[in-house]
């Protein structure tokens, strides 16, 4: 098992960002990550993808788009769409149409920041996403980045503040949006969750003040997804890109905030008599499963099931617990930063099937 770290949600030059592919590349690997997956509204850009070495250390740039119906007031149901290797835009009229091209172009496509508010001193629409009628989404952007700002600032003084001192914005996923991926999960559909910068790194002039409002720089040491593969990278774009696309597609995933401290290192993990299971994975109860958290540091830990907490523990880098109850897992941990308690990471979840159910499933392959 390889772990890589992954920013997505950016956007360049070529849509609202304001960074060339190079650039980003350069503070992606200057924060020492992974890969990254660029956004732009509306547009796949071609010929982008591949390795970007920097000073020796190399950094895997994916290519995919945000896509929304421009002519629709306000402009809501905004979709992240991966690896389909062709331009999905043309199809944002109708969402569900959007979503089965994708599929059938055997790419994923995410639902962006979900819950995303009205900011009117800024003349900010509320985003949301509307279309909940449409099924076939890969996933959900659980922690946007933008999205976050929107809700914590109330007036022009917050603007500024965040503005010079990002890091005190980021607490955690909005707590409706959490509601909304429990719900589904509950549901029994599978959505993988991942978390968005929304990087635009966008030049802003307040009287005599010039600022970088929230630098790709700051996004890449934020809010990350960490995959877990089952092999290394081998450095070779094709077999890399289709590795990490179907990791976050599967939610063998975790979100981490990884400004308080690493979250590197982070596993969940389900057993039982047949085998294993991580995050994003199924496993059947049998006899009962046994769920098994490790932190990279001490941390407050709490793990979920369909959205209510079966377990807590205040301050640890372990947490086990043996369930016979079928159900959706997932993990939550907190930690204190800048004097607030803040979201650190959140899991995919585990999707621990009863025997019964699994084995009719079995039956109809
Ligand atoms: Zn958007
Ligand atoms: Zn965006």
């Amino acid at each position: 098992m390889e772990e890589i770290s992954l920013n997505l949600h950016i956007h360049t030059h070529y849509s609202d960002g304001s960074g060339s592919h190079e650039e980003i590349a350069r503070a992606a690997s200057e924060a020492g990550l992974d890969v990254i997956i660029t956004t732009d509204h509306n547009v796949l850009v071609d010929g982008k993808e591949g390795y970007y070495t920097f000073d020796g250390r190399r950094v895997l740039l994916l290519v995919g788009e945000e896509v929304h119906f421009q002519a629709r007031h306000p402009q809501k149901n905004h979709l992240l769409v991966f690896g389909t290797n062709r331009e999905m835009a043309t199809f944002a009229p109708d969402v569900q149409n959007l979503i089965n091209q994708v599929r059938s172009s055997g790419g994923s496509s995410f639902i962006a920041h979900p819950i995303d508010p009205a900011l009117p001193m800024f003349g900010e629409d509320d985003i949301s996403w509307e279309a909940w009628s449409v099924h076939g989404y890969t996933g959900i952007e659980l922690w946007n980045g933008f999205s976050e700002l929107k809700s914590v600032v109330k007036n022009k003084l917050d603007a500024i503040w965040y503005a010079f001192f990002p890091q005190y914005m980021a607490h955690g996923p909005l707590p409706q949006t959490l509601k909304i991926w429990d719900n589904l999960l509950a549901g029994g559909a599978k959505v993988a969750a991942v978390g968005g910068s929304d990087a635009h790194a966008l030049h802003k002039s307040l009287g005599p003040i010039h600022k970088t409002i929230f630098p790709y720089q700051f996004h890449f040491s934020a809010v990350n997804n960490h995959l877990i593969l089952p092999n290394p990278l081998r450095g070779d774009l094709a077999y890399d890109r289709g590795a990490i696309l179907s990791a976050l597609a599967r939610g063998n995933s975790f979100i981490g905030y990884d400004l308080p401290a690493s979250t590197r290192g982070f596993r969940f993990s389900a057993h039982n008599l047949r085998g294993n299971a991580i995050m994003g994975d199924e496993i059947t109860l049998e006899d009962g499963v046994t769920l098994q958290v490790k932190l990279p540091s001490n941390a407050e830990l709490r793990l979920l099931c369909d959205g209510d907490v079966v377990k807590e523990w205040k301050n640890t880098t372990t947490g086990a617990h043996i369930t016979t109850r079928p159900g959706v897992y997932r993990v939550e941990a907190y930690t204190q930063f800048l004097g607030k308690r803040r979201g650190w990471i959140f899991s995919n979840p585990i999707y621990v099937r009863s025997n019964k159910t699994h084995r009719r499933t079995n039956d109809y392959k």
